[in-house]
């Protein structure tokens, strides 16, 4: 991998930063981002505003009628896209007994797992960048008259047949592929999905299932990424779908602050600077975390305390924001092995603009061993009767880190917020699991059991 800054400032980065010698040992880390702003004066200098949510968010409803007509199982949400949030607080003492830790407040989880169409959290970023792909397309050619009429008219053979003479492609470890694959066949564009050495055989089979076309390949995630780019940028008619610097992904994941609110609102759960909100989001290239980090941000101001988890072998975000280089290092410039069975986010660089955006609104980050992932995975099947993918339990330790840890404790006092602890509301976001085939899951299940 091309490295971008020199060998001499790497030494003195590692040499006099003690926190980068413990990631380094695949330690635990929890870090607080000392270089945050306020939302306030952060929001002044970003370079996206409620308008581009907003926008995302019309968009979405605009193309409602279309995914409830070719995805009858998102009636009930009229064609929106969305998960449920649950409490599990038998899950809660569960954590706590095995942290040696209390956690003041209430234990959620948003399940993201559920979602519609793709199972994944990437049903959100990805199936929005696609939308807007089509629907920018059939505004350009004609095809579409205005953004007044109504969408379901994407299902139409016309419309089908029209972006059949298109092509979308991506890179991807499996999940992003799977909602960009199935909604780009389902509007009829030819897709290509270069597959990375992480992905999983039932996620290929599923894919050409649908008719996409996967190329897999023995590299990482960074390379099959750069493969399918090449490839892409070869055809005048192919649009790619760029994990490292695509903003409309990003905005599509900014969508899910208003619509969180609106689920704790009828939940009666109230969020202010006497309730406190803590969510706990895995982390790969960053679009998924930064993304909802950035609505909540806009939804709650400072009362929303946003933290993202990475594997303590694949920490590319937490590097990149500790040492100010963002995209400009990568994991294994720090001799870090990248080996994680969190297949979701074993990304070794993190996305540049989402990590130099994300500097202003991450509260803070974390890591976990794998050993933990894979007990989690477990316990939360036998105690709760949920099955989430390896990556989607890098954030249900969140809450157990935030009060296990000297960091973790002295935000809170530096916030003022430890008398205010018992009227909080940690959420964990569950990030993926309802596709993987059972046999997968038992596989998974087994092995947190044998540990
Ligand atoms: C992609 C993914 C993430 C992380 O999202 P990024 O945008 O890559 O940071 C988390 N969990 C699952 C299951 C994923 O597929």
């Amino acid at each position: 991998m091309a490295m971008t800054i020199t060998q001499t400032k790497l030494e003195e980065i590692k040499a006099k930063n003690p926190v980068i010698k413990d990631i380094m040992n695949f330690k635990n880390v929890f870090w607080i981002n000392k270089s945050k702003p306020k939302f306030e004066d952060a929001k002044i200098d970003a370079k996206f505003s409620y308008a581009d949510i907003k926008d995302a968010e019309d968009r979405l409803e605009r193309f409602a009628p279309f995914i409830e007509k070719k995805f009858p199982e998102t009636a009930n949400t009229r064609g929106i896209i969305e998960s449920g949030i649950s409490e599990i607080s038998k899950f809660k003492k569960e954590l706590e007994a095995t942290y040696d830790v209390t956690i003041d407040g209430s234990l959620m989880l948003k399940r993201d797992d559920t979602l519609p169409i793709a199972g994944t959290i990437k049903a959100r970023g990805a199936i929005y960048e696609v939308l807007k792909h089509a629907e920018t397309l059939a505004l350009e050619e004609g095809l579409l008259e205005s953004k007044d009429v109504n969408y379901e008219i994407f299902a139409s053979e016309a419309f089908t047949k029209f972006f059949s003479d298109y092509n979308i492609t991506v890179g991807t470890t499996g999940n992003l592929g799977i909602s960009v694959g199935i909604m780009g066949a389902a509007l009829g564009f030819e897709v290509i999905v270069h597959m990375s050495i992480e992905a999983k055989q039932w996620k290929k089979d599923l894919l050409r299932s649908h008719g996409v076309n996967v190329i897999e390949h023995n590299t990482n995630f960074t390379k099959a990424v750069e493969n399918g780019r090449k490839q892409s940028n070869e055809n005048p008619k192919s649009y790619f779908v760029d994990d490292e610097h695509s903003v409309d992904l990003f905005l599509g994941y900014t969508v899910a602050g208003n619509r969180l609110k609106q689920q704790l609102d009828e939940k009666g759960i109230l969020v202010d600077a006497d309730h406190p909100l803590f969510v706990y989001l895995p982390c790969g290239i960053g679009g998924s975390p930064g993304g909802i980090t950035f609505g909540l941000k806009h939804v709650y101001g400072d009362n929303v305390h946003c933290f993202f988890a990475e594997p303590a072998h694949m920490p590319s975000m937490l590097l990149g924001l500790e040492t100010n280089e963002f995209d400009q290092v990568s994991i294994y410039d720090f001799d870090i092995d990248g080996k994680t069975g969190m297949d979701g986010l074993a990304v070794p660089r993190t996305s540049g603009f989402v990590s130099q955006l994300m500097s202003h609104f991450f509260d803070g980050g974390y890591t976990l061993q794998e050993k933990e992932a894979k007990s989690l995975l477990t316990k939360l099947i036998d105690i709760e009767n949920i099955p989430l993918e390896p990556a989607a339990l890098a954030g249900v330790p969140g809450a157990a880190h935030l009060f296990g840890t000297t960091e973790g404790k002295s935000y809170l006092e530096e916030n003022d917020l430890t008398d205010k602890m018992k009227n909080a509301t940690h959420i964990a976001w569950a990030t993926g699991g309802s596709m993987v085939p059972k046999d997968d899951m038992e596989e998974f299940y087994n092995q947190g059991k044998n540990l």
